[in-house]
């Protein structure tokens, strides 16, 4: 029998997730959107229908995030249980994690560096229906060099012919993405943040093996050179995207030509600023908050402000932007993908509807989803994230949501948990 809802409320995002439709009715059947008319032209509900009268709430798509780390703990110690947990603890983690996510709302997130023994199989349940947990197009392991950025949950690969064998192990075990380490990181002593880890060529070995079957190369980069080197090798995502001058002595150096030709590229940038917020707020809670700056960057102290500055310059030269938390670094819990609209306002003052467009879809387009997912629209999968409060004229009212519904599945309605 084929199974029918409608979810009701005063304020329906339209389908351009643009503007609120006023008292709008959703029509689901069996997991797809069938239709979004006006409550009251709603004709034929019968008790065939389970219909669900949200009041005075606000109906989003569901959230979409582009950055996770399902099985890292999002605190302070985020770093030292990635290197010392077991697959089991790990797995463990990720399970809880990624329930955590859908209850907020959060219902596709795209995992860029998780073990695979850990990411592949919590898919595999989440999709079996056996836990809760989002939609997840998966990288499974970074790629990165030998004691290299995350090299404690990646695979090593140094050579040319090495990067390809990684590349195509990550397609075998069903990679959806890969994600590269083109520089140094944050998270890790024994990686330089300021310097690339691959060559152009190396990169385009990997953007080729990615390509060759139809999936998307995502890059972390900190460095000037390391940006340089990714936009000149054809990835599609950059992560952080930050300019770090390889001399320790220096700042940032900013490069507008090498951005021309990112726009020209059309690669998306996930500029990871709602996971800056959230550690600024943690240590005005008076939590030890982020981390002591990485060695190679504490030289010379770049101030946020300078890093928001290459961002909007970034983003006025034409970069589009997508929702990545980071989720699983220190205090990016994966409930918190809010967060990264909240900064897109608070700290690139964008509109409320541009932000919020972004975390759905807007990254639905990036991730290559958005034809299925990401608006509320007849043929679209019933992924539905609803908050009280309006969240075009408050941000934060987007938080956790009260009611989410995936693929027309109801998992939480008004607050209660029903998974
Ligand atoms: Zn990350």
């Amino acid at each position: 029998m084929t199974k029918k809802s409608i979810f009701k409320a005063k304020r329906v995002a339209n389908e351009n997730v643009s503007a609120w439709l006023d008292d709008h009715a959703i029509v689901v059947e069996n997991g797809i959107i069938t239709a979004v008319e006006p409550t009251s032209s709603i004709t034929g509900a019968n008790e065939s229908y389970e219909v669900h009268d949200l009041g005075n709430q606000s109906i989003l798509p569901g959230l979409i995030d582009a950055h996770s780390h399902m099985h890292c703990s999002a605190t302070p110690e985020a770093q030292t249980l990635a290197l010392t947990e077991n697959v089991q603890q790990l797995t463990i983690r990720a399970t809880n994690n990624m329930r955590k996510a859908v209850l907020a709302g959060v219902t596709t997130i795209r995992d860029l560096g998780s073990r695979n023994e850990v990411a592949f199989p919590v898919r595999e349940m989440i999709n079996n229906g056996h836990v809760p947990g989002p939609r997840l197009l998966l990288a499974g392991t970074p790629i990165t060099i030998t004691a290299g950025h995350c090299w404690f949950f990646g695979t090593e690969a140094d050579t040319e012919d090495q990067v390809r064998q990684a590349v195509r192990t990550q397609v075998k075990l069903g990679a959806n993405v890969i994600k590269m380490m083109a520089t140094g990181g944050m998270f890790t002593p024994t990686a330089n943040p300021r310097q690339p880890q691959y060559s152009v060529d190396a990169l385009k070995a990997a953007v080729e093996e990615a390509h060759r079957v139809n999936i998307p190369i995502a890059t972390h980069t900190l460095s000037a050179q390391g940006v340089k080197n990714v936009v000149e090798a054809g990835v599609d995502h950059l992560i952080h995207s930050r300019w770090y001058h390889s001399d320790p002595t220096k700042g940032l150096d900013y490069d507008p030509l090498t951005v021309d030709q990112m726009v020209d590229n059309g690669q998306w940038v996930d500029p990871t600023i709602g996971h800056h917020l959230l550690g600024q707020e943690a240590k005005e809670r008076g939590e030890p908050g982020p981390s002591d700056p990485h060695w190679s960057v504490s030289s010379t102290v770049v101030e946020e402000h300078e890093h928001i500055e290459t961002l909007n310059k970034m983003h006025d030269a034409g970069v589009r932007f997508t929702t990545g938390l980071d989720m699983g670094m220190p205090y990016g819990t994966h409930d918190r993908s809010c967060a990264n609209a909240w900064a897109f306002v608070e700290t690139l003052g964008w509109s409320n509807w541009k932000a919020i467009h972004a975390n759905t879809a807007g990254t639905a387009e990036a991730l290559g989803v958005n034809k299925e997912v990401g608006k509320l629209k007849k043929g679209y999968v019933a992924d539905i994230a609803v908050f009280t409060g309006d969240p075009s004229k408050a941000i934060r009212d987007m938080d956790c949501a009260s009611t989410v519904v995936k693929s027309g599945q109801v998992i939480k309605l008004n607050d209660r948990v029903l998974v």
